[in-house]
């Protein structure tokens, strides 16, 4: 399995730092939070470095998709919150923090202050069509 010599997540794979583990299996594990921005967040990671959705894997996302489900249900069954999170960041622009690939696993209720800070203005003018077109192109054809 290849492990990066200083990431802080592959030291928890190859056991040189302690972890809370949910579960794991030869591809991914799923271990609590050590900041839980809620009682129940955790994370699950591929054993093997990625840095992110940019250079992880396709056969390895498919894996961890099967996984975050099942994580998401155990999660929401075992602390009976008004909703769960899902969420990645690629790249420090995005928030990510730990440069190998994570999937947060966060409870969420209606009356938490977790929030994303949208920008001001958001939703006062709908996009225009046009607009929309041309970011969808210029997307499937990157
Ligand atoms: P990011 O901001 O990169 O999406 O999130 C990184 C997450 O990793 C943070 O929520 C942070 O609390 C968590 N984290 C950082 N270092 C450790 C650690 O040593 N052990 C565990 N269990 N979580 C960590
Ligand atoms: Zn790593």
């Amino acid at each position: 399995m290849s492990t990066n010599e200083d990431c802080i997540f592959c030291k928890i794979i190859r056991g040189e730092i302690p972890a809370s583990v949910v579960f794991e299996d030869d591809v991914c594990i799923a271990f609590m939070d050590i900041f839980p921005v809620k009682e129940g967040h955790c994370l699950l990671i591929p054993k093997k470095h990625y840095t992110n959705m940019f250079d992880v894997d396709p056969d390895v996302v498919a894996h961890l998709g099967r996984q975050l489900a099942e994580l998401t249900r155990k999660v929401n069954a075992a602390f009976r919150p008004d909703g769960v999170l899902n969420i990645v960041a690629n790249g420090s622009g995005a928030g990510q923090e730990v440069p190998h690939l994570h999937i947060h696993v966060v409870p969420r209720n209606h009356d938490d202050e977790f929030r994303f800070q949208f920008p001001k203005n958001y939703r006062e003018k709908m996009a225009e069509r046009e607009e929309l077109e041309r970011a969808a192109r210029k997307i499937a054809e990157a």
